[in-house]
């Protein structure tokens, strides 16, 4: 069977559980396959009835003798059964499951595991799992059981049972690493190694299993860096660029400022890659304010000089549109035509020099005629199939050049892992006379102070404030979460009701999000409440308060990425983090902030102190999230990486490797 296979189409999956392993993202028999335990739970100790002790987790089977509901004067039901083996007999409890009455069967023979309790006197398992014993054969009890993560409908219990069966139908599976690459890693079979992470007997297995997956992770992976480096070197360029020093002097001089040094020398690397007769692939990182925007301008303006179109695709609608009035004040006066392209923004022809947009730009049918440069700003919220596709937009399969922008640091292992085939360029320095921010880590007790002080400036000034919560609903699993739109609702009536208060989420339709965010641009409102959908890039000068709820629950990245949001023109600016947590180590880290304004070093602080799982590990963040193998294992990394920088120019004799390589890397590119 195609492990492409999409899992509507697997036996016994109806469209009700196809629609909930969407939920946890699988869509094919290989996501299912790889969707695997988080945990095991340790029902192996297997024990005769008289033997088991109060407290101790374990697994016995015998026949039912009985099984009866009974009511508790409460009014709730409980249900107890009776179960005997050779040894001796015992009860067992469980709380209002009366179906359970009809589903076990008096005189059969069944698997119990769980946890071994005093019931008032009585020795009794209480809600242990249960399973029809078939075959001599457990899946549920009496082993190691894993546990997965689940969705409302979706238990562990489906899920196991399903996987055990699949398993069983579709092994043995032809291994797409070569047996040369598993011997010299010391590494176990495709086969081996799916049965042992789903089902293992014991953890050594689990252990050999999760040392095959992380390695494989990481080796496709490094492969595919491989691929689009080769790709990329044999490609065609769509536009030869002319670099004229004159022209571009016109566009410095017309700038309201003059660059930092440091701009200039990214300014230099680019230009010196569009002037080659290969297509530029560069990653330009600078923390936020440092001025990348202006440095993209002037790689669009030569793009333009020499008669190539460019696309500026960033990550959020919001973003899009100040990217496109910031480009119209600096290129319009030059010359460019610029348009944009979101979608609630459609364009009637794409002929324009310069287009900005969002996703939608994948998205748009017709190919770009004259594309010569393709930048991606914040481009970790964007895969790299995005990226691929978006290049591809470029008429006869030919290759712009890219440049893609971020204000995150990145750390080496996901640099060598996830972007080796990008050169580097860096802004570290920011634009003088940039004021640091004021900030505070503010306790609960002093919240009302700080009202009352948001209160007198905002009133007082033509200073405006945000006030940044986690989420816009409250959330059902953590109840103290401060959700936008209550927290919004209750400043406007009790805390500021003097004050023009707006709402910004990332649930709203694009008009009002638009409206929203030109009222507070225009100084109409005072407070802007928002989810974290600002994030990203807003520039708004008279904005001097940045309040973050629940900072702790933040990144540092993320909360400089935030507090970046003021600072921006020449006033004093501050930043209050809300914090319910007043000491401890998550309030050390958060409280990092009032010492520390460089990204850079906030971010290895945040790795230091809470490891690249929790900074990088999670698509939450952007980035790429490994299933297995972890960004901070640096020699895993780096031994993956030398065995396919060894392997790749072999790559060509493993078809079913070279097949997995191929999924999402560019295809259809012309070569030379
Ligand atoms: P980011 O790198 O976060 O994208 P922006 O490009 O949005 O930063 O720049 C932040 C602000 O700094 C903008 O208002 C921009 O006009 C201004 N700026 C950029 N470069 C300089 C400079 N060399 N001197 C003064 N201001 C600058
Ligand atoms: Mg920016």
């Amino acid at each position: 069977m195609d492990l492409k296979t999409s899992v509507d189409s697997l036996f016994m999956v109806g469209p009700a559980h196809a629609k909930k392993l969407q939920k946890l993202n699988i869509q094919t028999l290989e996501d299912l396959l790889y969707h695997f335990p988080f945990r095991y739970q340790d029902y192996s100790l297997i024990s005769p009835i008289f033997k088991i002790q109060p407290g101790e987790v374990v697994t016995i089977s015998g026949e039912l003798s009985s099984i009866k509901n009974e009511y508790l004067r409460s009014g709730r039901k409980i249900q107890k059964a009776q179960v005997i083996d050779r040894s001796g007999r015992i009860e067992i409890v469980w709380f209002n499951q009366p179906f359970l009455v009809k589903t076990l069967k008096v005189g059969e023979k069944y698997s119990f595991s769980g946890k071994v309790d005093w019931f008032g006197r009585k020795k009794v398992m209480i809600s242990p799992e249960y399973e029809l014993v078939f075959n001599g054969k457990t899946i549920h009890t009496g082993r190691l059981a894993p546990v997965y993560p689940e969705t409302r409908g979706l238990s562990s219990k489906w899920l196991r049972s399903y996987l055990n069966k699949l398993i069983e139908q579709l092994l043995p599976i032809d291994d797409f690493l070569p047996s040369k690459i598993k011997k010299e890693n010391d590494l176990i079979d495709f086969s081996s190694a799916l049965k042992q992470i789903h089902f293992p007997e014991n953890l050594k297995q689990v252990d050999q299993a999760r040392k095959r997956f992380a390695f494989e992770e990481l080796f496709l992976l490094h492969l595919k860096v491989s691929q689009r480096k080769k790709v990329l070197e044999k490609s065609k360029l769509a536009f030869q660029f002319f670099i004229n020093q004159e022209e571009i002097l016109k566009f410095t001089q017309n700038l309201p400022f003059e660059m930092t040094l440091s701009q200039k020398k990214v300014c230099r690397e680019i230009l010196d890659d569009l002037d080659k007769k290969r297509p530029m692939n560069r990653l330009l990182q600078g923390d936020v304010g440092s001025g990348k925007t202006v440095v993209a301008a002037l790689a669009i303006y030569v793009a333009w000089l020499s008669g190539a179109q460019s696309i500026l695709m960033a990550p959020t609608e919001i973003l899009a549109n100040q990217h496109y009035q910031t480009l119209k004040q600096l290129l319009e006066p030059l010359g460019v035509k610029i348009n944009l392209l979101t979608a609630s923004h459609k364009i009637k022809n794409e002929d324009a020099d310069l287009l900005v947009g969002t996703h939608a730009l994948i998205y748009h049918q017709a190919k770009f005629r004259k594309l010569g440069l393709v930048i991606i700003d914040e481009q970790h919220r964007f895969g790299v199939e995005q990226r691929g596709k978006l290049i591809k937009k470029a008429l006869g399969g030919k290759t712009p050049h890219t440049l893609t922008m971020t204000a995150t640091p990145i750390p080496r292992t996901i640099a060598l892992t996830l972007y080796g085939d990008l050169d580097l360029s860096v802004i570290d320095q920011m634009p003088a006379g940039r004021k640091k921010i004021k900030t505070w880590v503010v306790p609960p007790q002093k919240r009302m102070d700080a009202y009352e002080w948001i209160k007198k400036k905002v009133k007082e000034t033509d200073e405006q404030c945000f006030i940044i919560c986690p989420f816009i609903e409250p959330s059902e699993t953590l109840p103290t979460i401060k959700a936008a739109k209550a927290e919004y609702e209750q400043l406007s009536q009790k805390v500021f009701p003097d004050l023009k208060m707006g709402l910004l989420h990332g649930k709203m339709k694009s008009r009002e999000k638009e409206k929203v965010i030109e009222e507070f641009r225009a100084g109409d409102l005072d407070i802007l409440v928002s989810t974290p959908v600002v994030e990203v890039g807003i520039d708004i000068p008279q904005a001097t308060i940045m309040v973050i709820e629940e900072s702790q629950r933040f990144g540092l990245s993320q909360l400089h990425q935030l507090r970046g949001r003021v600072g921006r023109g020449n006033k004093e600016s501050f930043c209050l983090l809300f914090s319910e947590i007043t000491s401890g180590k998550a309030f050390e880290r958060i409280k990092a902030l009032e010492r520390i304004d460089i990204g850079f070093k906030l971010a290895e602080l945040d790795l230091k102190m809470r490891g690249p799982g929790e900074v990088y590990g999670t698509s939450q963040h952007g980035f790429f999230d490994l299933k297995v193998a972890s960004f901070g294992d640096l020699p895993l990394i780096e031994q993956t990486q030398k065995a396919a920088e060894n392997f790749f120019p072999s790559l060509e004799k493993y078809p079913l490797l070279k097949a997995k390589i191929k999924e999402d890397t560019i295809e259809n590119i012309e070569v030379n």
